[in-house]
């Protein structure tokens, strides 16, 4: 193989997903909704297959992204950012927002180039900087002792700030911010951009969970501050903007300039997209915005969305309280930290070469068919893996009944 794939090991997602089925578990663990996908927007798809005739959403479509979903995102995010976003040149559409970030490291990351990654961090960040050649440089956030809320995570900007040196090429900000649910500060962004704009960085804005936040105001996207548009990358997700994670559809956003290099890479690797998964996003897109503007209580990205996750992250915190786990209550997202220090030491499972979350976490699937993540996995050196490992992480975008049986489970290790 490859000299770049030889460090390569099992991503959570292989290892948990497959434990995950193969056990029957209850799945708190990979983040994905279990409920119905919107109707509305299955419509859209199921409107498109019953009109074979159609073939201009049957065949390939423009390459950097069908004209009717570039349009609606770059009006979305002129909006957002304040700036007018060109969709011809301003906007890529790609598979996942997976593809974006890969692309945006790949498109602009020479061989020792540094990129500060804000740990814990999604997991796929340091794996495509290094293929891209970079650096990976984590910077690991605190958290209070006995913290309780997802607030608690903080970036010491002075350890930040000492980590930048000539070859600090990027900067990846992931906000609403898996795996702890923590939404950004205005000042702590405001604190990101400053030293951004210091030190000349590019800054990719890993925006995935923006509509998953209790009030659509409470999202400050990293491109709306003053002077940002011109040096961000900002990264999106139809899979979780309308929660059909399995249709694999995202976009990066961003100046021209910016968005060249990713472009001549998708040309030659993807050229295009699904179509009628593009053209059905860009429909519910175009029905729900004028609601998300003027009528956000009938707007699934304004509330809809945002009131059936807050209910069911109340609903997870109460039942591991239950259980006698310690959560930490997100802000945003799907996802929440919970404290098992307790049971760590009644169980006393034998040490292995993983973190103890992982040994953990691998019981509870195992023996007590609860399936979660080990969030040691979203640090990149062994320290902080160890310093890490003593929660879990549980997704609560799951139906009632899931959550249901994720509570019998809870209650008897309580
Ligand atoms: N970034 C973050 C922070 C994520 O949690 C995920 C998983 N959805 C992605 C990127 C990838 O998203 P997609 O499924 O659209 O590729
Ligand atoms: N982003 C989701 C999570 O964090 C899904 C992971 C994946 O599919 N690789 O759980």
């Amino acid at each position: 193989p490859a000299d770049r794939t030889a460090q390569h090991t099992t991503s959570i997602w292989v290892e948990f997903t497959t434990l995950a089925a193969e056990t029957k578990a209850v799945n708190l663990g990979q983040g994905f909704p279990d409920s119905p996908a919107p109707k509305f927007v299955t419509d859209i798809l199921e409107d498109l297959s019953k009109h074979p005739e159609l073939t201009a959403a049957h065949q390939y479509t423009r390459g950097y992204g069908h004209p009717m979903l570039v349009d609606i995102l770059a009006k979305m995010y002129s909006h957002f950012y304040n700036v007018q976003v060109d969709p011809m040149n301003e906007v890529l559409v790609t598979v996942g927002a997976y593809l974006s970030l890969y692309y945006a490291f790949l498109g602009w990351v020479n061989k020792g180039d540094e990129v500060l990654i804000i740990e814990p961090a999604y997991d796929c960040y340091y794996p495509q900087v290094k293929f891209a050649g970079g650096v990976p440089v984590p910077v690991v956030m605190n958290l209070q002792k006995g913290a309780t809320s997802a607030s608690q995570f903080t970036i010491d900007f002075a350890d930040m700030e000492s980590k930048i040196n000539e070859k600090t090429k990027m900067l990846v900000i992931n906000n609403p911010h898996n795996p702890t649910g923590k939404l950004f500060s205005r000042q702590e962004l405001e604190k990101l951009a400053e030293l951004a704009k210091k030190h000349n960085l590019i800054v990719i804005a890993d925006e995935v969970y923006e509509f998953h936040v209790w009030d659509k105001n409470d999202m400050i996207r990293f491109a709306s501050l003053p002077g940002m548009y011109e040096r961000t990358i900002s990264i999106g997700s139809a899979g979780k903007a309308f929660s059909v994670t399995g249709w694999k559809l995202g976009w990066a956003v961003g100046p021209k300039q910016l968005l060249e290099p990713l472009k001549a890479i998708h040309q030659n690797c993807v050229f295009t997209c699904s179509t009628p998964t593009q053209m059905a996003i860009a429909e519910a897109f175009r029905l729900d915005w004028p609601k998300f503007l003027n009528d956000p209580k009938n707007s699934y990205l304004a509330t809809g969305l945002s009131g059936e996750l807050r209910d069911k992250r109340d609903k997870l915190a109460k039942m591991l309280e239950e259980g006698n786990f310690r959560p930490i209550i997100p802000d945003a997202g799907y996802f929440m930290l919970a404290d098992y220090s307790h049971l760590k030491e009644e169980l006393n499972l034998a040490k292995e070469k993983d973190p103890d979350d992982f040994v953990f976490s691998r019981w509870l699937c195992r023996e007590k068919k609860l399936a979660v993540i080990p969030p040691s996995a979203f640090y990149s050196d062994r320290e902080n893996k160890d310093k890490n490992s003593n929660m879990v992480r549980l997704c609560y975008f799951k139906k009632n009944e899931t959550l249901d049986a994720a509570e019998v489970i809870l209650k008897k290790l309580g």
